[in-house]
């Protein structure tokens, strides 16, 4: 059996691979970074007949592979919390997979308060009700809705809904009740800044992701069609040091959405999204620009 954690809970596979030893199960463990169910460590199962993929829900489907998600309890009265913040009375619900176990119990308390509750099914890359990533925020569009409400922690997530919907957003974290509005205007002069540095780039790579899950081929072909001074570039782990080497000015990622948010600050040039470039290269307006979000 081979076992595979992301960074947060890469600690606990000491624990968990002497508890299968303990049942009879011979255990290997992948020390090879992972960020999410997009990144399968399925050369594993040359020399494993199953993989345990912990954190998160399914992605890529695979008859070998288990999914074990991760999940953090709460107190759903948490939700009062974020009422003073919310506009209206008919509310969607979304969160990230540790906390989508607890959302119908937060849905039950609004209903009791005199709300209306939404929480759309499962699909695609987000199979739980309510469920977003980093990478999909199809839950979150709920036509009708007056408001959004996001629990969980970070405000990665809620700037994303917020992007990618256009609506009014609460976030709430469940562990220390403090709500909030997500505020995109700083999210989005950083990222202008980004594209006016990368706006008179010599040579765009186009980075496309090696990881099954995070491959968009089609698309970086459709950007590099967009200009004679982009070139594909295939990785499979994208990190500074090897953009150095490249010795692109720009790029533009289609791999993971989130290294160009969240990784900006450690990259050594301009890393655009595929909106962003498709900005700068004009077939698309400002008034237009979206989180990039994976089909
Ligand atoms: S592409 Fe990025 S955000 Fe999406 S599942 Fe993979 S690691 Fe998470």
């Amino acid at each position: 059996m081979a076992l595979q954690f992301p960074a947060g809970l890469k600690r606990q596979s000491v624990k968990i691979a002497q508890a299968l030893r303990e049942e009879g199960f011979l255990v290997i463990i992948s020390g090879d970074p992972c960020y999410g169910a997009c990144d399968l460590a399925l050369d594993l199962l040359t020399y494993a007949d199953v993989l345990v993929h912990f954190g998160h829900t399914p992605l890529l489907q695979h008859p070998d592979v288990i999914y074990e998600p991760f999940r953090v309890d709460f107190d759903p009265a948490v939700v009062e919390k974020a009422l003073p913040l919310l506009k209206g009375r008919r509310i969607g619900l979304v969160t990230t997979v540790q906390h989508t176990h607890l959302l119908g119990e937060v849905g039950h308390r609004l209903r009791s308060l005199g709300y209306e509750t939404v929480i759309t099914p499962g699909e695609g890359r987000t199979p739980e009700p309510g469920q977003v990533i980093g990478c999909s925020y199809g839950s979150a569009r709920i036509p009708g809705a007056t408001d959004i409400l996001f629990i969980g922690t970070g405000m990665f997530h809620p700037l994303g809904v917020q992007l990618a919907t256009g609506m009014h957003v609460v976030a709430l974290d469940p562990l220390t009740g403090i709500a909030e509005e997500p505020d995109t205007r700083k999210f989005l002069s950083r990222r202008h800044a980004v594209m006016e540095k990368a706006r008179d780039a010599g040579h765009y790579g186009i980075i496309v992701s090696r990881k099954q899950g995070q491959n968009r081929h089609p698309l970086a072909c459709r950007l590099a069609s967009l200009s004679d001074r982009a070139y594909l570039v295939f990785m499979d782990e994208v990190s500074p040091d090897e953009l150095l080497n490249l010795g692109f000015a720009a790029y533009v990622n289609t791999a993971c959405p989130r290294l160009s948010y969240d990784d900006q600050k450690r990259f050594p040039v301009p890393v655009l999204t595929p909106v962003e470039f498709e900005i700068l290269c004009g077939v698309r307006t400002w008034d237009e620009y979206r989180i990039d979000e994976i089909a």
